[in-house]
């Protein structure tokens, strides 16, 4: 294969959420097996809803995820090239307007359905005599434009999908430009495509019928269209379609509930394809697994439970150097070595690490049973004598076992419940010594 040149095209009108994350990093892996080009557009042709703050957020986002571009621009910097587009288009009477107000189209609609046929545009707005423009302009009326399809069949072999056959008879002619002179995506990202020299376009399945309308537009801007790749949805553990919920499960949120990015990662490039989901530590490692073959035809489930197992086993091996940041942010004792060593197997995320740093630095509710408080207060008693270091627990519980015969869980869960006000958790042995001899003998007595 020669060098792909993909490109991923947000709008900046919300935040990224995972649906749109997995669009972008299977560009970016595909790009990156193949020592393609993976480009960063702005779709911001609609410059009501779209948003500075947004833009920024999204590639705030991406770069977190380590999906770096190589080129990157935005569709409102290059109206002039989509006007010539478009004026070209008009004068070859492939873009012709159209003066239906949405009320007037809806009604038609529901006319075509009522008739039992499928509510497909009239086209109408092709019988217009010259006289009956100028009477609609001077009563105020702007146009939109629609593109004219070829009411052929287009083809094409997705690389997901498979065959795809569409029958352009059966689609709307597309409104490329709305009345207030505003571009729809579809044109701009034509030319774009055919700009950046794009071959592959990579998206979610919603985009099928527009790949048809678009694979005529193509043609139409005399250029051969990209190949094509629609993966299928993202949807919610219950199969209910990219809910709100997931939906709005932004990366910025993601990352603020201490997930991290290659748990994101691993779980997006794996979902819905014929390798298991696995942790991967590089996105390099999955851009060599990488596969379109391997995507299923079905939707891909998400399951916040499969995020946080990944999150589990980034975390159980996450160095020092990687969460002290984080730690510190919590509080700064708690940015220790000794402490982050000991208590990450119990954590899913870096701030579970919280839940010990009152055990390990501070004061806690020591849990005392009923029928513990001899066996606790002989446990203070025999406390070996000095500083606590690596031997103690060892030697204390030692003792304690021939003085009161417990052993096993009779033994060691009370000092656990005593010492750390938990019934599960880190070494107790090793805790010790972070607790200290003041502190353990204060939980005791
Ligand atoms: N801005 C479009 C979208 O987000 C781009 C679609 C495409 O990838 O062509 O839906």
């Amino acid at each position: 294969m020669t060098n792909p040149i993909v490109r991923f095209a947000p709008s900046p009108t919300g935040n990224l959420h995972v649906g749109n994350v997995r669009t972008a990093l299977i560009n970016w892996l595909f790009a990156k097996a193949h020592n393609g080009k993976f480009i960063l557009r702005i779709d911001d042709t609609d410059t009501e809803r779209s948003t500075p703050a947004y833009e920024a957020a999204i590639r705030e986002d991406l770069t977190w995820l380590g999906l770096s571009w190589q080129a990157t621009f935005s569709q409102s910097d290059r109206f002039a090239m989509y006007d010539a587009a478009a004026a070209d288009l008009k004068q070859r009477g492939l873009l012709y307007p159209c003066y239906e107000t949405a009320d007037e189209l809806d009604r038609q609609r529901k006319l075509q359905r009522a008739r039992g046929k499928p509510p497909i545009y009239n086209r109408a707005a092709l019988e217009l005599s010259a006289n009956e423009i100028a009477d609609l302009e001077a009563a105020g009326r702007t146009p939109h434009w629609r593109f004219k399809l070829s009411g052929n069949r287009v083809s094409w072999t997705d690389l997901v999908r498979g065959e795809q056959t569409i029958e352009t008879a059966s689609l709307s002619d597309p409104v490329l430009i709305r009345a207030d002179g505003s571009y729809l995506y579809t044109l701009p990202s034509c030319v774009d495509d055919i700009d950046a020299g794009i071959t592959h376009v990579v998206r979610g399945e919603d985009h099928v019928t527009n790949s048809a309308a678009q694979i005529e537009l193509f043609a139409a801007l005399n250029a051969r269209p990209p190949q094509m790749a629609h993966t299928p949805l993202l949807v919610d553990v219950d199969g209910s379609g990219l809910s709100k919920r997931i939906g709005s499960l932004g990366v910025a949120t993601l990352r603020e509930r201490g997930i991290e990015a290659m748990a994101i990662c691993s779980l997006l490039a794996k979902l819905g394809t014929s390798d298991n989901i696995d942790l991967r530590d590089t996105l390099a490692k999955l851009a060599d697994e990488f596969d379109f073959a391997k995507i299923g035809r079905a939707p891909a489930r998400f399951d916040g439970a499969d995020l946080r197992a990944l999150n589990r086993s980034i975390i159980h091996n996450l160095p020092f150097e990687a969460a002290q940041p984080r730690l510190a942010a919590i509080a700064p004792e708690a940015a220790n070595p000794d402490f982050w060593q000991l208590v990450k197997q119990n954590c899913d995320i870096v701030e579970d690490a919280a839940k010990f740093i009152p055990v390990a630095f501070g004061d806690i509710a020591p849990v005392i049973e009923d029928e513990d408080r001899d066996f606790i207060r002989t446990a203070a008693e025999t406390l070996p004598a000095g500083e606590i270091d690596e031997t103690t627990w060892k030697v204390w519980t030692g003792v304690l076992k021939t003085q009161t015969g417990r052993k096993g869980r009779n033994l060691f869960m009370p000092l656990r419940k005593a010492l750390t006000g938990l019934d599960h958790g880190p070494d107790v042995g090793a805790l010790l010594v972070l607790i200290g001899r003041e502190r353990v003998l204060k939980r005791l007595l």
